[in-house]
């Protein structure tokens, strides 16, 4: 396993293995890998020749006040986790390559990124397009793999990945849990004890939301008021959004059908997590 540091040595690499006729998969991440993205990277390492994993805390999508400073990093845990996993190649580029003196470019997908966690962090995901932008330009990648947990981001990118026409796949895959249902999360380590044990009420709320779903003809206020009521039963949770929406659209939905989304944020203590699923099967 290669670990890339440059941008132009990462770019240069993909250009020759893809004029050598090999399919990149790439998994783009923060790092402070976890289970989650693993499965990301089990699955790009079963689709493409080579398996290209980034790891870039990416300043442009925090807002001021959030926690890009304090964002939990440990590349050498990562890169022990991601040789187990089979990567070609960690690119973990330098902000200051990403986004030299003088960065000027932008990528603005609209519409659907002015709601849920657009609405509640905005640039957020300006940030996002463009970063994932810049890093499908330097890997060259023919499959990208996103995880679910991240719903409103993959739903941007595969808009961006359509309307701008860029050659390759996007492949979404299933949210990774812990034990006890919590999405796994590298913000879960913020969470002092106490507050991981009241974080379950995200979990716990997206299973009843669904019991509500699954007796037919629910109104989406319903099961929302339902699940407002779990959260706010406990004392350190603070409700950032609650929205139960078309999966494609983003739009907010009166009646649960099949395409009906639960995306929760919820500030746990001071740490804001974020969980989601389908209504209906
Ligand atoms: P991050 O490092 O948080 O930017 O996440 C990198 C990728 O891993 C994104 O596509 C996330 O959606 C995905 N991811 C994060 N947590 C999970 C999880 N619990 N299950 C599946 N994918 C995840």
């Amino acid at each position: 396993m290669k670990t890339i540091i440059s941008v132009k040595e990462m770019q240069q690499w993909s250009l020759q293995q893809k004029a050598a006729g090999k399919q990149i998969s790439f998994v783009p991440t923060m790092g402070f890998l976890h289970a989650g993205h693993l499965s990301l990277l089990e699955e790009g390492r079963n689709q493409g020749d080579l398996l290209v994993l980034s790891i870039f805390v990416n300043p442009t999508q925090f807002g001021v006040g959030e926690d890009f400073e304090d964002y939990p990093r440990d590349l050498k845990a990562d890169a022990e986790l991601a040789a187990k996993a089979g990567v070609d190649v960690i690119f973990a580029p330098p902000a200051t390559q990403m986004y030299p003196q003088g960065y000027a470019s932008w990528v603005d997908v609209e519409g659907i990124t002015e709601v849920l966690c657009g609405a509640s962090r905005p640039g957020h995901f300006r940030g996002v397009t463009t970063v994932v932008s810049k890093l499908f330009n330097i890997v060259q990648p023919d499959i990208a793999f996103f995880g679910n947990k991240d719903f409103q981001q993959l739903t941007v990118i595969k808009r961006m990945v359509i309307d701008l026409n860029m050659p390759l796949e996007i492949v979404g895959l299933p949210i990774v849990r812990e034990a006890d249902n919590l999405a796994m999360s590298s913000r879960n380590s913020y969470l002092s004890a106490p507050e991981r044990f009241q974080a379950l009420c995200l979990s716990r709320a997206l299973a009843h939301a669904r019991q509500l779903a699954a007796q037919g003809g629910v109104k989406a206020s319903e099961v929302l008021n339902a699940v407002r009521e779990m959260i706010t039963a406990k004392d350190l949770t603070r409700i950032d959004y609650l929205k139960i929406c078309h999966q494609s659209s983003l739009l907010d939905q009166e009646f649960i059908d099949a395409d009906s989304v639960l995306l929760l944020a919820v500030y746990v203590g001071k740490t804001r997590l974020i969980d989601n699923g389908f209504l209906l099967d």
